[in-house]
């Protein structure tokens, strides 16, 4: 299986030729937050795989809501048509986020093309054409289409694409990590905003839109801020007259507590982009909300005005319901509170890593856990990839992680328990221990 896959299956965000000493793990089948090997070894997916899932594998609510979905609709092409699933996901989406208008992309990166594309139509329809222009956090990540890498600021996935890119302006993060001695995450936070507003003062009136990921830039090594930056910027915005993106494609769906990160400032964007954990991880699926004031731009008789923009599975019914089980799952149980309930069990038993001497800045926000490892602490050149192997160390013991750069995550399904927070608290202290030993 794995030859196979190897002579054949060209797989994201990896060089190939890793595979030769680390050959990808062949998994036949999932169940909760387990993932079983060809060999029925398991392995706890505490990144969710990929950050996208949940309430677990298979799970049952969702799985009959894909099953009925698919006897009644497989699928019809938006444009023209129209159908229960999208109609009530989008009224759904609208209560929840006071963004009354959906617009359907397939994944992340299209939502980030699509709220883009957007934002600078609205200012042509408008009468402002030269707001054009994008803005971006230091470090964030929207996505690695050609459209979405001009506002990703992550050398390893844009630089060799930089010809073909019209980059975006890049505004300090405010990632509390980056605290200057005696300042705090407020502090820091305040000084970033400090940032936008002088670049806002002289290039408003090219700007189009900030875009930027509420609470956590979590490419960037779950890199957290605090509220009140979203606040300051929000401000800025509404000053200036530029649009705010709230690209919520990791943080959207209660992964920072509450259900969408950007309402822990209680601001209120332009644009909400939306996927990953939408359909609670089984199906691609992305959505753009927007304001009455953007939609109302677009209403006209001339097509030209209107949003020309259009994917073949754009609204697919079986994602739309997908994502629709997704969020009666989250009213059928208050999962807000109990997942404030399942982190302190987690924070417990992750409390041994994050005292471990290679162990810095250990935090967390919501349903997500990070720590970085002091490589010259932990006495590994950087070179030795510390960080990689202990990812792959805890595949020894049973637990999925990933790296980024220094940084190791976790980012659990929301239906851990005692017993399987153990498991991935262990797994992550052991593994750590391995790295350590080996070389
Ligand atoms: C994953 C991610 C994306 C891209 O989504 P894809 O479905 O991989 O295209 C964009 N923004 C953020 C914040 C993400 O985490």
């Amino acid at each position: 299986m794995i030859q196979r896959s190897l002579r054949h299956v060209w797989h994201p965000c990896t060089q190939m030729k890793l595979h030769e000493t680390q050959p990808p793990v062949p998994i036949a089948r999932a169940e909760g937050v387990w993932l079983y090997d060809l060999e029925g070894n398991r392995y706890l997916d505490g990144i969710s795989s990929w950050w996208v899932n949940l309430f677990g594998h298979g799970h049952p609510h969702i799985k009959a809501a894909l099953v009925d979905q698919l006897d009644r609709l497989d699928h019809v092409m938006l444009a023209g048509f129209t159908h229960p699933p999208v109609v009530e996901l989008s009224e759904r989406l609208g209560a929840l986020t006071g963004l009354g208008h959906a617009f359907y992309g397939s994944d992340g990166a299209s939502a980030t093309e699509i709220a883009l594309k957007m934002s600078a139509h609205y200012w042509r329809n408008a009468g402002r054409p030269e707001k054009c222009r994008f803005i971006g956090l230091a470090g964030g990540y929207h996505g690695e289409t050609v459209g979405a890498l001009a506002v990703t600021d992550i050398a390893i996935f844009r630089e060799a694409y930089a010809p073909l890119v019209r980059l975006a302006a890049t505004v300090p993060s405010p990632d509390a990590r980056s605290a200057l001695p005696g300042e705090s995450a407020v502090d820091t936070a305040r000084r970033a905003a400090a940032g936008l507003q002088s670049w806002l003062e002289q290039h408003h009136a090219q700007t189009a839109a900030l875009i930027l990921e509420p609470m956590v830039q979590c490419a960037a090594g779950m890199a957290m801020h605090d509220a009140s930056y979203l606040r300051e910027a929000s401000a800025l915005c509404d000053r200036y007259e530029v649009h705010l993106i709230a690209e919520e494609i990791a943080t959207g769906f209660g992964r920072t507590g509450t259900m969408f990160a950007h309402q822990q400032a209680g601001i209120r964007p332009d644009f909400i982009c939306l996927s990953k954990g939408l359909t609670g991880g089984t199906l691609p699926l992305s959505a753009v909300l927007t304001t009455n004031t953007v939609y109302d731009a677009f209403y006209d008789d001339e097509m030209a005005r209107g949003f020309l923009h259009s994917h073949s599975y754009t609204g697919n019914p079986l994602a739309c319901r997908a994502a629709l089980a997704t969020l009666e799952l989250f009213e059928q149980t208050d999962v807000l509170a109990r997942n404030a309930e399942l982190a302190q069990v987690l924070d417990r038993a992750f409390e041994p890593l994050t005292q471990h001497p290679s162990v810095r800045h250990a935090r967390r926000l919501g349903m997500i856990w990070a720590w970085d490892i002091d490589e010259a602490a932990a006495g590994h050149a950087p070179q030795l990839h510390f960080a990689r192997r202990y990812a792959q160390h805890a595949l020894t013991h049973g637990v999925v992680l990933r790296p980024i750069g220094n940084t190791l995550y976790a980012m659990p399904p929301y239906v851990m328990d005692a017993t399987t927070a153990a498991h991935l608290a262990r797994g992550a202290l052991a593994a750590l221990e391995t790295t350590l030993t080996q070389t």
